[in-house]
């Protein structure tokens, strides 16, 4: 299918090739990403990959992909990194550490950054990347949540084009309409986000108590890395997803409302002032907004299999519950709070869900570590990157305080 006019020639791909950083690419987002990329080798050009010590699996990337560049985290990791490519033969420039991370973010051999490393750690190379006026590719939600204004702030004044990849985001993208100065939400009445509801969507009150880290790993739909799986057990995800909605979209808590969806087809909507309601529906397959993002305005194919509505069951909707996922409130009320509030809710998470993985607190004690220390951590005007770096720092001592309190 193309032009709807008759005559209109389909216009070659001869485009010269963007290029690709891909932060946080040894992890399920990133892997989703190479995948697209490799779909469309002329189009697209890897410059950059980052990861944090996984070392196999960047060889097994820079083989295969040849970047320019590739940073790892741990030292150990780059050593033996460089040390594989170096008897492969593979001319990737290996370098290590935080800052060659943020540098890369900002290095302007790349037009395009994809941003998946998950948590705190992706603010400062993201926020590099908003700076310096590039397409950035927003998978990661941690930083958005934490920085206040400042990310979407830097991104205006630089020019830098923010393509939500989060599904839902992606979603509400694709369903507002966009204008030559960006995005319009003029006339929403609410931004409908969707839930699949995680794996306890059913689970009683007293199951969760004893919920352990393998069920709450594993998510009916999607297959994603072990952070964002437990946030999506909690609805903490959700959570921090309205949150991301209202900084990308520029909105007020209040305009957002959540619905259980549990076979997670429609990735989220708009309901307009005049009554309309504009959904977008696809498989649960993150090649969909990751190649929407990448080749926006244009459409690319995403290896994503044509969603046949005569095998869809039905749609179901419900409420989420309060009672059983208190982390859903717990992030309206943060984000409601303003200031660094939101950045305490995610540094109590990070620790709060590290923790789970350990087995060092139980399923419905998250919730309650984030509650504590909201509480107990002073709110302040999210003024600049240093306020926000403390208010992370503080948030994450108290969480350890309070964990230490708990067991
Ligand atoms: P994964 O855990 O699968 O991957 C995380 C990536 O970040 C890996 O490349 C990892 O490297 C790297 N990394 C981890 N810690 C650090 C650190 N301290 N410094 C630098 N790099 C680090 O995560 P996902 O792909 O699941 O999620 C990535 C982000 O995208 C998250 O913010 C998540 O919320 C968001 N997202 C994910 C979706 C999904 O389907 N997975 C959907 C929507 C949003 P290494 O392998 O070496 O540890
Ligand atoms: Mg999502």
């Amino acid at each position: 299918m193309g032009m709807i006019s008759g005559s209109v020639a389909k216009s070659p791909e001869v485009k010269p090739a963007r290029t690709i950083t891909l932060l946080g690419a040894t992890g399920s987002v990133g892997t989703s990403t190479l995948d697209v990329l490799s779909r469309h080798p002329g189009r697209y050009r890897l410059h950059g990959v980052t990861a944090f010590a996984s070392d196999a699996a960047m060889a097994g990337i820079c083989i295969a992909h040849r970047p320019t560049v590739a940073v790892m985290i741990d030292e150990a990791a780059a050593d033996r990194l460089s040390t594989t490519l170096r008897a492969a033969g593979c001319p990737t420039r290996v370098e290590q550490g935080e800052a060659a991370l943020e540098a890369l973010g900002r290095d302007a051999s790349a037009d395009t950054v994809v941003s998946a490393i998950v948590g705190a750690a992706a603010l400062l190379p993201t926020l590099a990347a908003a700076e310096s006026g590039k397409r950035l590719l927003l998978a990661n939600k941690e930083a958005l949540v934490m920085s206040g204004d400042l990310l979407m702030s830097a991104a205006r004044a630089s020019g830098a084009l923010v393509m939500p990849v989060d599904s839902e985001h992606n979603a509400i993208f694709q369903c507002l309409p966009a204008t030559s100065t960006g995005i319009c939400t003029k006339g929403v009445e609410k931004i409908i986000l969707t839930a699949s509801g995680g794996p306890f969507r059913t689970t009683p009150l007293e199951a969760l108590r004893v919920a352990t880290v393998q069920q709450a790993l594993a998510h009916p739909n999607w297959t994603m890395g072990p952070k964002i799986s437990i946030d999506s057990a909690t609805l903490m995800n959700k959570g921090l997803e309205v949150i991301e909605a209202c900084r990308l979209f520029d909105l007020d808590v209040s305009d957002i409302e959540v619905v259980v969806h549990p076979e997670s087809l429609i990735h989220s909507m708009v309901r307009y002032v005049d009554g309309s309601v504009i959904a977008q529906l696809g498989r649960p397959d993150m090649r969909t907004p990751i190649a929407q993002a990448l080749a926006w305005p244009e459409r690319i194919d995403a290896g994503v299999a044509p969603l046949d509505f005569t095998e869809v069951a039905g749609l179901h909707f419900e409420k989420p519950d309060p009672v059983r996922f208190p982390a859903l409130r717990l992030a309206f009320e943060a984000q409601a709070a303003g200031g660094t509030s939101p950045a305490v809710l995610n540094a109590a998470n990070e620790v709060a869900v590290e923790a789970f993985l350990a087995g060092d607190v139980a399923f419905l004690q998250l919730a309650e570590l984030v509650e504590r220390t909201l509480v107990a951590a002073k709110s302040a005007p999210a003024r600049d990157l240093p306020s926000i770096i403390q208010a992370d720092r503080d948030a994450r001592e108290i969480a350890r305080r309070e964990l230490a309190t708990l067991n």
